[in-house]
C-alpha cells in the first residue's frame, strides 16, 4: 500500500478546505464565485493515483507527458483574472489533467478546451465525464490556432506559454473579452491580461509566472519542447 492508506474522501475534503484558506483566500483572491468553485472540485481526483496525497499542496504536480497541473493558487489567480460571471464561452489551451477546465465549467457557460497530448486530452475527458462535468467539449490539436469553428469567445487562457500570443486568439476574441496567460521565453514569463475593445487590444502585465511551453504553429516549434522545465509556479 502506498501513502494513500487510509484517505478518506472527508480526508480529502478537509485538506482542501484549508487549501482554499491558506493559498486562495489568505492570499488574496477575492471572486467569491471563484473561491466556490475551487472548494467543489476534487483536485486529487486530477492527479496521478500515487500523487494523490500532495494534491492540496502549495505546488504543481506531474501529470505525464512532462506536463504539469499548476498549483492551487495559480488556478485561482487566473480563473479570477478572466472576471466571468456565468454566461461567457471560454475557450482554454492546455487541457493537462483537465482540473482547470472544471473550475472554469463551474463559472461559465461552455468550455472549449484544447490539448496537444492525446493521452492527456483522453484522460481529462473520461475523468470530467465521470464527475458530470458536462459544459465542456475537448479537442485534441494546436491550441495556438484557436478552435475557429467555436469562435468568438468571451474568455480565452493559455495554460501553456508562448514566445507572444499566437494572433489566431486574439483574433477569436470577442469584442469585450479578456485573453489570460502566460507569454515570454523559458525563464522568464510574465501572466498578462489582453482585452479586446473593438479593433484594439489593450495589455495588462500581471505577474512573473513559469509555465510549459505552448508548442505549435503559433507558439514554440516542436524540437525546442525538451529543453523547457517541467514546472508551473509562481516565482516569489
Ligand atoms: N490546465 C492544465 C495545465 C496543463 S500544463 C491543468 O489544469 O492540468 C499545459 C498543457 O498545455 C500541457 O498538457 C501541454 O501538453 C499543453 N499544450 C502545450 N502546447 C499546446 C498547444 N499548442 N495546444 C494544446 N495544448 C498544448
Amino acid at each position: 500500500m502506498g501513502p494513500n492508506r487510509g484517505m478518506r474522501a472527508h480526508d480529502y475534503a478537509a485538506r482542501r478546505e484549508r487549501m482554499v484558506q491558506q493559498q486562495i483566500v489568505a492570499r488574496g483572491i477575492r471572486d467569491e464565485r471563484v473561491i466556490e468553485a475551487m472548494r467543489r472540485v476534487p483536485r486529487h481526483l486530477f492527479v496521478p493515483e500515487d500523487r494523490r496525497h500532495l494534491a492540496y499542496e502549495d505546488r504543481p504536480l506531474p501529470i505525464g507527458e512532462g506536463q504539469t497541473i499548476s498549483q492551487p493558487y495559480i488556478v485561482a489567480y487566473m480563473t479570477a483574472a478572466l472576471q466571468l460571471k456565468g454566461d461567457e464561452k471560454v475557450l482554454e489551451i492546455g487541457t493537462g489533467s483537465g482540473y482547470q477546465t472544471a473550475i472554469l465549467s463551474l463559472l461559465a457557460r461552455w468550455v472549449y478546451s484544447i490539448e496537444r497530448y492525446a493521452s492527456l486530452a483522453e484522460r481529462a475527458r473520461r475523468r470530467l465525464a465521470e464527475l458530470g462535468y458536462r459544459n465542456v467539449s475537448i479537442r485534441v490539436g494546436d491550441g495556438s490556432a484557436g478552435w475557429p469553428e467555436e469562435a468568438p469567445f468571451d474568455a480565452i487562457l493559455m495554460t501553456a506559454a508562448p514566445p507572444t500570443i499566437p494572433l489566431p486568439l486574439r483574433q477569436q476574441l470577442a469584442d469585450g473579452g479578456r485573453l489570460v496567460g502566460p507569454v515570454g521565453n523559458r525563464y522568464d514569463q510574465m501572466l498578462i491580461r489582453l482585452t479586446r475593445k473593438g479593433k484594439q487590444w489593450v495589455q495588462e502585465q500581471l505577474v512573473p509566472v513559469i509555465f510549459v511551453p505552448m508548442v505549435g504553429r503559433h507558439a514554440w516549434a516542436e524540437d525546442q519542447d525538451d529543453e523547457w522545465p517541467g514546472v508551473s509556479s509562481f516565482q516569489e
